[in-house]
């Protein structure tokens, strides 16, 4: 019996200088255009000038709403979306009426960013329309009161610039927690953004370190999908497309920032990564990421990357048949499955030297006595997914192994 759902963005637009179509097709979802930066290089640049400018010649209005380069917080959630409630009301009355019938007068959320910069335009917009909480935390999962986000949030179009988490394709935006320290998702079916347009040309900035840290979250999302104990037909066939291809074309954007082909691999890689976890979810690897986030303010791509081969390796007891089948999928020909599922750990953990993410949690700066807050602190959505469970002893066992 086959059923699921699946979930994904309305629009999809990719390709290498697409940018330029960006006002044509944000005009039909709305006017006004707050602007959610994730890159100060790129904002300050000549190519982000003029991303503005083109908007601004279409009729549109443009507010710069945030800039922000490292993961949200409440703070940064509560602050924004205050600011955008109280001139969303002040002011919806006074837009001028624009001569294009196609044309909305509507507010529209649009981030050009990093994973960060999305998921703070995905958070603000549902706090926009969502009004019955007085702060993010209320709607967080696991610490807030339980509040849902039930209408539709302002339209969020998402132009993403780093090739990594596919936020633009999920239905959640991850927020920093202080208190207790921890990552929790603000996270809504409504939360999909209407618009994603993917122009690869605007990776080309990103340094190498995060290059293969990002794209090392995409190859994570990739296979914690496929394995996910919430797998599903559609992302998992999508996966199978794109991992081989992404295995190879990492390094070489690792290498020459400014290679086309490998910026666009990454960046549908990222894309079809985003639709994969949004759909299956997630698995060992990203559970003990939001752990390292919290307490070793480990970049989260780093983080997953550290993890992935080891969190492999202890769910090929019981998703070896699915290891098996990426291993065929990326090419590798050992006719024995035993083999193929080991030569596939193999490679991930090759990818992972090739590009220059560090083995041990001691190479990231964790003493021993952390790893119990380690334990404590993963066992979020992600881990839910897991294909294996695994109690505190056994997670305990396996941080001591990779320490
Ligand atoms: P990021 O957005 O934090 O950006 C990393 C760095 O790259 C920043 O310093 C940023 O300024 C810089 N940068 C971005 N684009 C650039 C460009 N074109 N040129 C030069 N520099 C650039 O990193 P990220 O990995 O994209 O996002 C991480 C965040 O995404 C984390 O908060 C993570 O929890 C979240 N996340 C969300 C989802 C989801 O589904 N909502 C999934 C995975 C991860």
């Amino acid at each position: 019996m086959i059923a699921y759902d699946f979930f994904s963005p309305a629009q999809i637009v990719f390709g290498w200088g697409r940018r330029s179509e960006l006002p044509a097709r944000v005009l039909p979802l709305g006017r006004r255009i707050w602007l959610v930066w994730g890159s100060r290089t790129l904002s300050g640049s000549a190519v982000g000038q003029a991303i503005v400018a083109s908007l601004v010649e279409a009729g549109m209005v443009v507010k710069p709403l945030a800039s922000v380069s490292r993961e949200p917080t409440i703070d940064d959630v509560d602050r924004i979306a205050r600011q955008l409630r109280a001139t969303v009301l002040a002011a919806s009355d006074t837009v001028p009426a624009f001569g294009n019938a196609v044309a909305t007068y509507g507010d529209v959320v649009l981030a050009i960013g990093g994973g960060s910069a999305i998921d703070l335009a995905k958070a603000v917009a549902a706090l926009a329309t969502n009004r019955g909480g007085d702060s993010v935390r209320d709607y967080l999962e696991g610490v807030g009161r339980g509040l849902t986000i039930e209408k539709l949030p302002l339209p969020v179009v998402a132009v993403p610039t780093t090739a990594g988490t596919g936020s633009e394709a999920t239905k959640n935006a991850v927020i920093s927690v202080d208190r207790p320290a921890c990552k929790k998702s603000l996270r809504s079916d409504l939360m999909v953004p209407k618009l994603v347009l993917v122009d690869p040309e605007l990776t080309i900035s990103v340094p190498p370190a995060i290059t293969a840290q990002t794209g090392m979250d995409a190859v994570t999302q990739l296979i914690e999908s496929y394995i996910s104990r919430r797998a599903r037909p559609m992302p998992q066939s999508l996966a199978r497309g794109i991992l081989g291809p992404a295995m190879l074309a990492l390094p070489v954007a690792v290498r020459e920032p400014a290679h086309r082909g490998a910026r666009e691999m990454m960046a549908h890689a990222a894309l079809v990564s985003g639709m994969c976890l949004a759909n299956s979810g997630l698995g060992l690897a990203h559970g003990v990421a939001a752990a390292l986030g919290v307490h070793g303010n480990v970049p989260h791509g780093l983080a997953c990357a550290v993890m992935l081969p080891v969190a492999l390796r202890t769910s090929r007891v019981v998703a070896e048949g699915r290891l098996v089948e990426l291993a065929r999928a990326v090419g590798i020909d050992e006719p024995a499955d035993a083999a193929a599922a080991d030569a596939f750990v193999d490679r991930v953990e090759e990818l992972c030297r090739e590009v220059g993410i560090p083995r041990r949690l001691s190479e990231l700066g964790f003493r021993r006595d952390q790893i119990a807050d380690l334990v404590r602190d993963s066992r979020g959505n992600s881990m839910s997914g897991n294909p294996r469970d695994l109690d505190d002893a056994e997670l305990t066992e396996i941080l001591e192994h990779i320490w």
